[in-house]
């Protein structure tokens, strides 16, 4: 930060003119398919077999949906064959400064190489988001990223450059973490949005007034939600805090974007380096954007030099916006409403257990907030009521008319049919990192 606008990171880029900034991608990414002819056999693999035999084949931007996407299986399937990296490594091995690695529900993690210039531009990336969401130098921030092997890792860099006196804290010590904001005094909380709600409820369960703490912001990261209305109003009115939400994509970098003090979506980040697409997550055609489009993010790295991504699938669904926000970026907003794996289509429409307990937290203080949605049939698509199980706030007693009313608040909200079960306090889950809200 040069400290002549300390609102945004990277003012040249985050207020430049769309046009100047997809005239400025353009010549990149022709850069970028030269790059990948020569150097991912990955890739240049699946362009040749879609019938693009060379870089000038491809097209520009405009062209790029013709190209076909990358998924994460695609990814592990060739990191298989071709251990430890794949045959989507593009850079000299000698050229690699950090080495990170998913968790892997199956088998051996996925790794993720980067070269210097990789991690710095992932650095660069995420200082914008983090400033946006209202980091500062000198702010004492509590972080709660156990970050180990994980790409989070790239985020204690970000605090480390944006020069923010950092504590970090971690997971798995509730008592702990409540002691460092007592203590400490941060001016800043990092967590995600399941563990703040948890924070809320175990403090207030202790009696630890907690907008007494002094935390003025609320920075959450690492799963949809936090974008949730009574989400939102629920940590905020808890700590008198303002929360701003982040969101990245291990593959493609950490925190790609991050929300301003408008609180109206959060803005990109990416400029110079990736470039984004909207599409319709079921038919993968391209949606337009435009103010209040709804689609899945794909992301295109443009300078990436180890693990080269494109068209890369994020699952993440958004509503997008692109009309300049009241901050000064010009930059697009998006909201997350949810990811593909956590949702159900019910008679046609999505169901995402995010919003399920964004309007179930509207029967507070009767229910505790957690929820677990509980689809039968194999598969996305499920046939009405899908069950979904609402815990009640302590001391409640199970009432058929609460259930009642739980029900057709969610039919008239998210034209969804539930049947509701209401379940005795500390019956479901509760996490200091991401609260499972499905069940299939
Ligand atoms: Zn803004």
């Amino acid at each position: 930060m040069d400290g002549t606008d300390a609102t945004m990171h990277d003012p040249m880029t985050e207020t430049r003119a769309p046009a100047e900034q997809a005239a400025r991608d353009e010549a990149t990414y022709g850069r970028r398919l030269g790059y990948l002819f020569e150097r991912s056999p990955f890739h240049t693999r699946k362009l040749k077999a879609a019938g693009f035999d060379t870089a000038a084949a491809c097209g520009g931007l405009a062209d790029i949906a013709r190209l076909p996407f990358t998924e994460k299986d695609e990814i592990r399937a060739t990191q298989a064959a071709h251990p430890p990296f794949g045959e989507h490594l593009a850079a000299d091995p000698a050229d690699l400064v950090r080495i990170y690695s998913t968790s892997g529900t199956t088998g051996d993690p996925c790794y993720m190489p980067l070269t210097g210039r990789d991690l710095a531009s992932w650095i660069a990336m995420s200082s914008r988001s983090y400033t946006a969401t209202g980091l500062r130098r000198g702010m004492r921030v509590v972080s709660t990223y156990n970050a180990g092997p994980f790409v989070a890792g790239a985020a204690l860099d970000t605090l480390t450059a944006l020069g923010v006196c950092h504590a970090p804290i971690g997971l798995g010590n509730t008592a702990r973490l409540i002691r460092a904001l007592q203590l400490l005094k941060p001016e800043a909380l990092l967590c995600t949005p399941s563990y703040a709600l948890h924070l809320t409820e175990v403090m207030e369960g202790q009696g630890i007034e907690t907008r007494t703490l002094g935390v003025r912001r609320i920075c959450v990261a690492g799963e949809p939600g936090a974008g949730e209305p009574a989400i939102r109003a629920r940590i905020e009115d808890a700590f008198g805090a303002r929360l701003c939400e982040a969101m990245g994509i291990g593959d493609v970098s950490i925190s790609l974007w991050g929300e301003c003090d408008a609180q109206e979506g959060m803005h990109f980040g990416g400029g110079d380096h990736v470039h984004v697409e909207l599409v319709d997550p079921e038919s993968g055609q391209p949606v337009e954007k435009r103010d209040g489009a709804t689609g899945e993010l794909v992301y295109t790295a443009l300078t990436r030099e180890a693990a080269p991504m494109l068209r890369f699938r994020s699952h993440d669904h958004v509503v997008w916006w692109q009309s300049p926000c009241r901050c000064g970026r010009t930059t697009p907003r998006v909201r997350c409403i949810g990811r593909t794996d956590d949702m159900v289509i019910v008679r046609g429409v999505n169901l995402f257990p995010t919003a399920a307990r964004s309007v179930v937290l509207g029967f507070a203080p009767r229910v505790s907030g957690a929820i677990l949605l509980r689809p039968t049939q194999p598969g996305v698509r499920q046939e009405p009521p899908v069950p979904l199980d609402v815990e009640l706030a302590e001391g409640q007693a199970d009432d058929a008319s609460l259930a009642d009313a739980i029900e057709k608040a969610i039919r008239a909200t998210l034209i969804a049919t539930v049947r509701v079960r209401l379940l005795p306090f500390g019956k479901l889950p509760r996490s200091d990192y991401k609260t499972k809200l499905i069940t299939r």
